[in-house]
């Protein structure tokens, strides 16, 4: 069989996406590979369909139980025989696999990296005939990574172990250049060929709501009116907010679930498996909860608290919309952010690290910072302002809430010049709110009275403004460095040569404040209820009940696009499922009756 009969014949697709060709080819012509694909790009079936030409057995080396077994199960529904050799089998369940292994059962087994150099797996390694060892998340073996994993460093030691070596390759979504350099260098990879596939992911939605108050649950259960039974991670910055949000969720009649490293092993995994398994549709986590979450379907990730990073951002926000199907990435932004995370760089102490190099890693920490800032606060496109930052070009994705959006421009030079005075005839001593009550002329602020600033030429001089526009005015100078914020024990506005060429009349640029005036359309992870809902609802309870029979998550039997595309074909007949993306051979054979007794039904229900 060809790539194209195996991808059609296992695999249900016609045609291969970006970069998976050139990918499969290499492969088949013998060559180590290095790829770097964004999540959903589709590498798995890279190596599988590879894996499925060669002659032999392909070794998957995978950092996570949770992965592996999710991979192992969609490769057997979809009729291919694979395998995992991992903690999680009993002493009788491993031996079992290993003797199916040892009598080549198996086309593709998944394997933890600390399984490798067991002696019961060198062993086996020994005798069958491996034609390739994959790497996923290849990452894992950099410590600039977020998911370093020491084992990963060991791998090529397991490779100079075998008596000929298979093709190596390697696959992640890494997006720094440093982690990529690491991958390559540590694994020893031979002239590989190496791929970077844009990063751009054009189904999802970015933008940043900025709260109006610290609290932001306002907002928060905006959002979730939004999504019905769709599959939501809400990521918080602390153990406390999971909690505080979680509690708030179940007195709404929320389904949550939630998760950080303060719960207990068996908590956590049990209430990720709700969540994987769709009994619970919403997921409160820190980012503790990560690299094990392959669920396909999630429809909006909410970050309720802003992360230290760009990396980091991308990342978590990227988990969702795998499946190719319109997505929301939305963060939640509050000034009390950048307070709690100035906080935790300023305080981060390690005792393994010695002065010098706790200052040039606070000094890192507060640049990743300034340029996560600049995204929450910018007016440029979200995607295309991080995938600069990651080193790559595109166009504005004219699909972002900056994009979508009509900005006008506002001119505060006058406002801004008062600011500034005001600071300074009260000797840059004070935070926010005194500046503006002094701005605003309050009668109710004792302090102004007691220290006579109330005869000071700014006192009241922006009284006709109001406290939102002014407190936004104040930031934006602090975004723009005309105002910097010393932190001692609470933070204090200071001028800098900037601002004083504005005082002392050396310079009278405009200063200019873009805003947000409307959205010109709406972007939605939800089509709006049609007819065909009928069918999808129909086919989706069917996966459901498939689903709970097998005693695996929904998504595993098929996904929603394959549902989308049902309702498009309408297949009467077993064999029209072939025009159906998602559905292989396999799959036609177990369920195809199934659906298009459903399709059939819905036909005549309609024509009645
Ligand atoms: P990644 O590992 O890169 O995050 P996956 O390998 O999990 O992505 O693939 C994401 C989704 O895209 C899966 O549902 C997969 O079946 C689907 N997919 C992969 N390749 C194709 C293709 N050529 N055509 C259609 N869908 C594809």
């Amino acid at each position: 069989m060809d790539k194209y009969e195996v991808l059609k014949k296992y695999f249900g697709y016609n045609s291969f996406r970006n970069g998976q060709e050139k990918i499969i080819d290499n492969i088949l012509a013998g060559r180590d590979v290095l790829g770097i694909m964004p999540t959903g790009a589709g590498k798995s079936i890279c190596f599988q369909i590879p894996a499925l030409i060669m002659e032999g057995v392909t070794i998957v080396i995978s950092p996570l139980i949770s992965l592996m077994k999710d991979q192992v199960r969609l490769l057997i529904e979809n009729g291919i025989k694979a395998a995992y050799l991992n903690s999680s089998l009993s002493a009788g369940q491993y031996r079992k696999a290993l003797y199916n292994a040892y009598n080549n059962f198996y086309k593709i087994i998944y394997v933890s990296p600390e399984r490798l150099f067991t002696d019961s797996f060198l062993e086996l390694s020994k005798k069958i005939n491996i034609s390739m060892i994959v790497v996923d998340e290849a990452h894992c073996v950099s410590q600039w990574g977020h998911d370093f994993r020491p084992s990963y460093l060991k791998i090529c030691d397991f490779l100079s172990l075998l008596k000929k070596r298979p093709i190596f390759t390697a696959f992640t979504a890494t997006a720094t250049e440093r982690v990529r350099e690491d991958i390559k260098n540590l694994l020893k990879l031979q002239n590989p060929y190496s791929i970077t596939t844009g990063f751009e992911r054009k189904n999802l939605y970015f933008d940043v709501i900025q709260a109006k108050d610290k609290d932001k649950t306002f907002e928060l259960l905006k959002l979730l009116n939004e999504v019905r039974n769709d599959s939501v991670i809400i990521y918080c910055g602390t153990r406390k907010k999971v909690n505080e949000i979680y509690n708030l969720l179940l007195t709404k009649g929320y389904k949550a679930a939630k998760y950080h490293a303060g719960l207990s092993n068996i908590e956590r995994r049990r209430n990720q498996e709700e969540f994987i398994y769709d009994k619970k549709n919403i997921f409160v986590a820190t980012n503790a909860f990560g690299m094990g979450i392959n669920k396909p379907d999630i429809r909006m990730i909410i970050h309720f608290n802003m992360p230290k990073n760009i990396e980091s951002y991308y990342q978590e926000a990227g988990r969702a919309g795998r499946d190719g199907e319109p997505s929301k990435c939305i963060m939640l932004y509050s000034d009390s952010d950048m307070v709690l995370n100035n906080f935790l760089i300023n305080n981060n102490t390690n005792s393994e690290l010695n002065p010098e190099q706790i200052k040039q890693i606070k000094s890192q920490d507060y640049k990743n910072l300034d340029n996560m800032m600049s995204y929450c606060k910018g007016t440029q496109c979200y995607q295309k302002y991080m995938l600069n930052y990651f080193g790559e070009k595109i166009e504005q994705c004219k699909n972002c809430g900056n994009c979508l959006s009509d900005f006008e421009e506002i001119d505060f030079t006058f406002e801004a010049k008062n600011i500034f005075a005001s600071i300074l005839e009260t000797n840059e001593k004070y935070g926010i709110k005194m500046i503006c009550d002094i701005l605003k002329g309050s009668k109710t602020n004792k302090k102004i009275f007691d220290l006579e600033y109330d005869s000071i030429l700014s006192y009241g001089s922006l009284k006709r403004i109001s406290l939102t526009s002014l407190k936004t005015y104040i930031k934006e100078l602090i975004h723009k460095d005309y105002i910097y914020i010393e932190s001692e024990e609470y933070p204090i506005l200071k001028l800098n040569k900037k601002s004083m060429n504005f005082i002392t009349g050396k310079t009278d640029q405009k200063i200019k404040l873009k805003q947000r005036k409307k959205q010109k359309s709406i972007f939605k992870i939800n089509k709006t209820q049609s007819d065909d809902s009928i069918l999808y609802d129909s086919i989706k309870k069917l996966r459901s009940n498939l689903a709970k029979e097998q005693n695996v998550p929904a998504y595993v039997i098929f996904s929603n696009r394959t549902i989308s595309h049902i309702c498009k074909v309408l297949p009467t007949e077993p064999s029209d499922l072939l025009d159906v993306v998602g559905f292989g051979e396999n799959k036609i054979k177990r369920y195809g009756k199934y659906i298009v007794d459903i399709v059939n039904k819905y036909i005549s229900n309609s024509m009645e």
